[in-house]
């Protein structure tokens, strides 16, 4: 008979759960507790996905149903380093994987970046998204804003910038959220992107949005387009970068065809364009772009000596994400990632560090489409279960034994039950919203409030 054993996952977002579910599929001899530092499980899908994006919020049903199974036991509002230590994981379980993602801005290093109108995306995203731990308001003052970058969460924030507060109505929005935007003053967002139009980083379904959002012009500038501008020749051409050509050059055409009345707000997209300083004295008052030019290897550029300045009130960075270090885990400052191999925690001369294993974001860094964190996970458990005869039985394999230590430290913990009150009461705030819009949901931003309505079952 296989041994029965205890696996702690720390991180509750879609990496943590993929490998919950994967772990419980391969060796259903297994308990797993599931932790998060916060009050409601689902982590990037809650707190980082766009609210204008119900289909890719709708992955929470089948991590719902991965959580509802039963085999998976979560435990919100319990951090790791504070609430919980690695001694207390040795003592309750055969081994920990750590699925914390990355929720940090990669930092910029130009002059003026700490100028106040100056962002980390990931923090406008974690207000936009109702995150407890991020002020309630944001100083949505500026008329003309800068985006810098050319991935996916480039577009989140230059889309919920442009759009009109009232077309987000219908998503899960805190209503602080729908009040900021709706006082938002906003006419141009300006998105740049270092390299050309075809070396974006975004995908085709994120990009083609962009051309239908209600009342906001699209602008492209033909400096940006050189001749033969997409060949499909070129090494590393994908049929997603195929797909996002021809889009771009229909709204080209589109645009130079124009001639109905223009919309109240434009969304500018703009290449070859290398962010040097961001100019203001103590506010932003514009950016400065050293224009670049293509390498013949056909991707990368060199800056060109010519530099150009647009005048912003405010610069939103999403130039990637960054993990952060957790206490007692070996972590690679330069990369942002746990110390690694295939998952297999590893110490800096290489050594594995047993019973300790990562994955998701956190493990691989920051790049890759949720669905892909299921074949991470698939690799990390296949090690971990590679592993199992070397892992240490755990002196209390109890999980009321830990629960009882959390309490015994004051920690509000929450449960699945617990969940299950807090999306009923969401579901119940959209429903009674008075608003003309169909809103299946109204977040729940306050910690303490979320906490509160997860251990008591609070109703509306
Ligand atoms: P990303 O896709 O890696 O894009 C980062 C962008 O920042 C790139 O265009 C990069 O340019 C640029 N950049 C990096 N350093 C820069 C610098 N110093 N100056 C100017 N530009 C700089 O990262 P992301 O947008 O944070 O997205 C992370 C992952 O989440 C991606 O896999 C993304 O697809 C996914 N995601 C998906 C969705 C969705 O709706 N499907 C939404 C959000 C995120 P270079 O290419 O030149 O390096």
């Amino acid at each position: 008979m296989s041994k029965q054993l205890r696996v702690a996952i720390v991180g509750a977002g879609p990496a943590g759960i993929y490998a919950g579910n994967i772990l419980a599929s391969k060796y259903p001899e297994v308990d797993i507790d599931l932790f998060d530092s916060l009050p409601a499980p689902y982590g990037l899908i809650r707190y980082g996905v766009a609210p204008d994006h119900p289909r890719i919020k709708g992955i929470v049903n089948s991590l719902h149903e991965m959580l509802d199974g039963g085999h998976i036991r979560f435990y919100g509002n319990v951090e790791f380093g504070k609430d919980l230590n690695l001694a207390d994981i040795k003592q309750h379980y055969h081994a920990v994987i750590f699925a914390t993602g990355a929720i940090k801005d990669a930092s910029l290093n130009i002059p003026g970046v700490d100028l106040e109108g100056s962002y980390g995306a990931a923090d406008f995203v974690s207000w936009y998204d109702g995150h407890p731990d991020f002020p309630r308001t944001w100083p949505l003052e500026a008329k003309e804003v800068a985006v810098l970058g050319n991935g996916n969460v480039a577009l989140d924030v230059a889309r919920v910038l442009a759009k009109h507060a009232d077309d987000m109505l219908s998503t899960d929005i805190p209503a602080n959220v729908y009040e900021g935007l709706k006082k938002s003053p906003v006419t141009d967002v300006h998105v740049f992107g270092r390299r050309g139009p075809a070396q974006i980083k975004f995908t085709p379904i994120e990009l083609r949005e962009l051309g239908e959002i209600e009342d906001v012009d699209l602008v492209l500038y033909d400096e940006d387009f050189p001749e033969g501008w997409f060949n499909e020749d070129a090494e590393g051409v994908t049929n997603q970068h195929k797909v996002m050509a021809r889009i771009i050059e229909g709204w080209r055409e589109e645009q130079h065809e124009k001639t109905d009345e223009p919309a109240s707000r434009r969304l500018h997209l703009h290449f070859f364009a290398s962010p040097v300083e961001i100019l203001g004295d103590n506010k932003v008052t514009g950016i400065k772009f050293e224009r670049t030019a293509l390498n013949p290897d056909g991707a990368s550029v060199h800056g060109t000596g010519e530099f150009v300045e647009y005048p912003v009130q405010a610069v939103y960075r999403a130039i990637g994400y960054f993990g952060s270090e957790l206490p007692e885990v070996p972590f690679n400052e330069k990369l942002g990632v746990i110390r690694n191999e295939g998952g297999r925690v590893i110490d800096e001369s290489g050594a594995q560090v047993p019973a300790i294993y990562a994955t998701g974001w956190i493990k691989r860094g920051p790049v890759g489409l949720i669905g892909h964190t299921k074949s991470d996970a698939t690799e990390t458990i296949e090690n971990l279960l590679a592993d199992l005869d070397n892992l240490a039985d755990p002196a209390t394999p109890d999980s009321a034994d830990l629960l009882a230590t959390l309490d015994s430290r004051g920690v509000k913990y929450t449960n699945w039950n617990g969940w299950l009150a807090l999306n009923e009461y969401e579901l119940a705030l959209g429903a009674a919203d008075t608003s003309h819009v169909e809103r299946e949901r109204v977040k729940v931003v306050d910690r303490d409030e979320q906490v509160e309505i997860s251990r008591t079952g609070a109703a509306v």
